[in-house]
């Protein structure tokens, strides 16, 4: 079977290794000119890292990244709301990276141009449109050398084509745009002394203002190692702002100002703000769900999919989810509308799950108890919030996201 698959991102890549596992005959197109390694700190949920360790992906991740031990949400002031164990510290099979998405990016295209052919990779061709036949799909590329177009027949066409997929506004030409959450996010990465056990990431603050920051190295016995931080900022849902795009520059008087109070003493974030090079700003957004992924012999995934807010680390671990349960469609099915049909079955539902939780914040409503309860940095916590309602907000989140302690067992389990 011949599959085209738009985008090499993170969802592009790991759906070409996971088909390409099987017999398929996958080539990728990559609008960029080369694969560079480019955006900042993500982190790679367990369930998410369990994929990837199928495919034998383990030792090289944990050569570039940083095995979470934990996530501490902390008030405005710095102080410990919750400390919420994570990857094997949680009893998981697999740990939680925080990691460089070029360096994830590069891991996969690294497996991809050792297992695939060096024709599957096809970059510097823009996918503009596709053309469904009765027995495949025609996809009409423009090669970026010679602005020519470039026709590609295939049996199954996958738009990975993420955040502003050309495949997903050809299905759905009247989809609602982007939705825009009101808050604004400037990230960098810089290097910096550890802070806490130089494993854990720390999110701070309340929905209007916050900053999360984490290590994504392991730590070099107590030398500096790179550290990735966000700082958010909520403008308002009607206040404009500029287009998504990964790789727009801002500079420090945009924001810093405004988070000049997270100077904790295990931390001291604007700091870091101030010692980064390079600073960019996104706005959070999404989309509603759409009503369906497939149309004939075409289907998406991943941002293309599914747009979500970058909470509770599910961007890339969504899309790695997505590729696995196509990957398995097809060991169940042979015929591909039937395949198709049960990855959206099995799909759509649960990732809509994520992005209307994460809209009500998932985790991160933990702040927000704190936010209406705690009023000074002197302030009790334990005597302010019980863990009960701690407990409430977390465990409903890792069944939401899918990383719940029994949902990883039994995957670990039917991976045996
Ligand atoms: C440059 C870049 C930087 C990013 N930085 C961050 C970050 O710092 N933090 C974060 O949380 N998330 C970041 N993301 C998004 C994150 O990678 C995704 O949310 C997540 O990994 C899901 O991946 P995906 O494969 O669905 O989409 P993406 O990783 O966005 O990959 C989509 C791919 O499709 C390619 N593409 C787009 N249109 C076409 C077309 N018409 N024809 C051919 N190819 C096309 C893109 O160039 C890209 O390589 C970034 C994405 C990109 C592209």
């Amino acid at each position: 079977m011949r599959v085209l698959i738009v985008g090499a991102g993170i969802g592009g890549l790991t759906t070409a290794l996971m088909l390409h596992r099987r017999g398929m005959d996958v080539t990728l197109v990559e609008t960029a000119a080369e694969i560079s390694e480019l955006g900042t700190g993500i982190n790679l949920l367990p369930h998410g890292a369990g994929i990837l360790h199928e495919l034998g992906l383990g030792p090289q991740l944990a050569a570039v990244s940083l095995q979470t031990r934990a996530i501490e949400y902390r008030t405005q002031y710095g102080q410990l709301i919750l400390r919420d164990p994570r990857g094997r510290h949680a009893g998981s099979p697999w740990p939680q990276y925080s990691i460089h998405r070029g360096k994830l990016q590069a891991v996969l295209l690294e497996k991809v141009r050792a297992t695939l052919p060096s024709s599957a990779i096809l970059v510097a061709h823009r996918f503009e449109q596709f053309e469904n036949a009765a027995d495949g799909a025609i996809a009409v590329l423009r090669r970026r050398s010679d602005n020519l177009p470039v026709t590609i027949k295939s049996d199954l066409l996958i738009g990975a084509d993420g955040i502003h997929s050309t495949v997903c506004r050809q299905i759905h030409p009247g989809a609602a745009p982007l939705a825009f959450s009101g808050t604004m996010m400037w990230r960098g990465i810089v290097e910096a002394e550890p802070f806490l056990d130089g494993e854990t990431m720390v999110i701070a603050g309340h929905r209007d203002t916050k900053t999360v920051v984490y290590p994504i190295e392991a730590p070099k016995g107590g030398d500096p190692v790179l550290t990735n931080w966000v700082a958010e900022i909520n403008i308002g849902k009607n206040a404009s702002y500029q287009k998504e795009d990964w790789s727009r520059l801002a500079s420090l008087d945009e924001f810093a100002a405004t988070l000049e109070g997270f100077r904790f003493p295990f931390l001291d974030i604007p700091r870091l703000f101030h010692a980064s090079k390079r600073i960019f700003v996104y706005p959070m957004v999404d989309r509603d769900a759409l009503p369906f992924w497939n149309c004939g012999r075409v289907t998406l995934l991943g941002d293309a999919a599914h747009p979500m807010y970058p909470i509770g680390a599910n961007g890339a671990s969504q899309a790695i989810l997505d590729a696995a349960t196509l990957g398995q469609a097809f060991d169940e099915s042979t015929d591909i509308e039937a395949a198709l049909a049960l990855y959206e079955q099995r799909r759509l539902p649960a990732t809509a799950q994520v992005v209307a939780s994460n809209r009500g914040r998932g985790p991160e409503a933990v702040l927000e108890l704190a936010r209406q309860r705690v009023r000074g940095p002197d302030d009790d916590i334990t005597a302010l919030i019980s863990q009960v309602e701690i407990d409430a907000i977390t465990k409903n989140y890792q069944k939401v996201a899918g990383f719940d302690a029994t949902t990883l067992t039994n995957r670990a389990q039917s991976a045996r």
